[in-house]
């Protein structure tokens, strides 16, 4: 349950973050765009209103060209306002006005004054295109020289309506004050204009535009301002919000959706997990019931490969197998090992009076009334039939004779109930011999039994080895 909740707990913070930093970076990427937009836009809008003051000049030069070519024949111009003009002016060589027209707009108790200045300025200039300014009033002016004694000059006014219909392309533009260019963000020049330097300044809400128009000389003509709110920009901060909104709402079903499913298969691959444990612990345990199984086969199996399955000493063959490691060793470490034969005194005998299941008795009766007088160092074996062999590792004859001769007395007195009445007790005769003739187990058997035979022959329930004193 705590692993579920921290799970959870770690899934509902990663989620946060990645929401939050999709949020993050999403709104930036598009706001980026937005204002990249803006931006391109805005610079739009600016080259649109040089382009309306290009237009202005074009008009003006055009009227100019044309009223050049009537050379000195001034003409009657009745509106100055059809042709697109606020003044037209002739001025011979001595720099006198011969012939002038005004508009309302210049029209003025200062023309004269007006037109003084107007020559003085462009006096040097035979022909001009650019912006004059007096009495803080713009005027497009082009001075256009007809023949070496006569210069036209046709002019326009700068105003602030006229600025207005220059450009549809900004809520709010005047003319300003600056003199000085601030940050220059973008530079260029026009037909008309040699240098144009913009100031482009980002407000929250609004794009302001300073546009600083200049002579060849560096010298400022005039300055125009224009604001626009920041369209691009605030409306599109609102879709972005939506748009992430939503995008965020999906990002987070889709994160949930894969959250679910992955502690759904988790659970499943517990469930499994367990399932399998159980399974496996279900076969370990009939593995090991299996092993044990084997195991006891396999002491079965021992068993009966080395013991005698009668009497349950060991049968020949692990006799051999242990006398013959027992010899090797003795050699080695130069011990003396003592072999006995052992042959139940007329056994045959025993069968046929009392029958084959009572003789089986005579055998394990012997075989366990021996084995419980053995220290457990020695080798007892059941050759065949009624033969049986013990061996007595690191041990004289002398004392190996000792004992076997307890172990006469002790098989003679040994008593088979055949019935209440019936008794039956049985001898055994001994061949002793030992490593000092030879360490080849055969050799020494064969000596052993020979002695065997020579007790047998003495009259059974006796012991026969090299020593002559050893015998009953
Ligand atoms: P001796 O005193 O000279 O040793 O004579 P013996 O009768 O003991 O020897 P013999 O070799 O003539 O007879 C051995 C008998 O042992 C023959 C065989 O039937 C019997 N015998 C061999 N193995 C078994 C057995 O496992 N159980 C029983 N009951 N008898 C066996
Ligand atoms: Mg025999
Ligand atoms: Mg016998």
């Amino acid at each position: 349950m705590k692993k579920y909740i921290n799970s959870r707990t770690i899934f509902l913070s990663s989620l946060i973050c990645i929401v939050l930093l999709f949020y993050s970076l999403s709104y930036n990427f598009f706001l980026t765009n937005f204002i990249h937009i803006e931006n391109i836009q805005n610079e739009k809008n600016i080259h649109n209103l040089i382009n309306h003051f290009n237009s202005n000049f074009d008009s003006l030069v055009n009227v100019s060209n044309t009223f050049k070519q009537n050379g000195f024949n001034i003409p009657h111009i009745e509106n100055l306002n059809q042709l697109g003009l606020d003044f037209i002016i002739y001025q011979n060589s001595n720099n006198k006005n011969i012939f002038s027209q005004h508009s309302q707009n210049t029209q003025s108790s200062h023309t004269t004054r007006f037109e003084t200045t107007l020559f003085e300025t462009y006096a040097s200039m035979p022909e001009v295109r650019t912006i004059f300014t007096f009495e803080k009033t713009l005027f497009y002016v082009v001075k256009t020289k007809i023949n070496k004694n006569l210069n036209l000059y046709v002019g326009k006014v700068l105003n602030h309506q006229n600025l207005k219909q220059l450009s549809i392309d900004f809520e709010q533009l005047y003319i300003g004050n600056q003199k000085e260019p601030g940050n220059v963000t973008i530079k260029l020049s026009s037909k008309y204009i040699p240098s144009i330097l913009i100031e482009v300044v980002l407000s929250d809400t609004q794009i302001h535009n300073t546009l600083l128009f200049q002579d060849d000389t560096s010298h400022v003509l005039f300055c125009v301002n224009t604001i626009n709110q920041r369209q691009y920009v605030n409306e599109g901060k609102r879709t972005i919000h939506i748009v992430n909104v939503i995008m965020a709402l999906f990002l987070t079903i889709i994160l949930y959706v894969v959250y679910k499913s992955q502690v759904v298969f988790r659970r499943m691959l517990q469930k499994d997990k367990k399932a399998l444990e159980i399974k496996v612990e279900q076969r370990t345990k009939q593995l090991e019931a299996v092993v044990k199984k084997v195991k006891v086969s396999n002491q079965q199996l021992h068993e009966l490969a080395y013991t005698d399955f009668l009497t349950k000493i060991q049968n020949r063959r692990s006799f051999f197998m242990k006398t013959s490691e027992l010899l090797n060793e003795a050699k080695i470490k130069q011990q003396s090992v003592c072999i006995c034969m052992i042959d139940i005194d007329n056994f045959k005998k025993i069968n046929d009076e009392y029958g084959h299941d009572i003789g089986d008795k005579v055998l394990i009766a012997f075989a366990s009334v021996v084995s419980n007088e053995l220290s457990g160092q020695e080798i007892f074996g059941r050759l065949g039939g009624e033969e049986f062999a013990l061996v007595f590792p690191n041990t004289l004859l002398k004392d190996a004779l000792t004992k076997i001769e307890h172990l006469r007395q002790l098989i003679e007195n040994i008593i088979i109930k055949i019935d209440t009445k019936t008794k039956l007790t049985f001898t055994a005769s001994f061949g002793v011999s030992d490593n000092s003739i030879s360490h080849n187990i055969d050799k020494i058997l064969h000596s052993a039994d020979e002695l065997l035979y020579t007790a047998k022959h003495s009259g059974k329930n006796s012991i026969r080895s090299r020593f002559s004193n050893s015998e009953k």
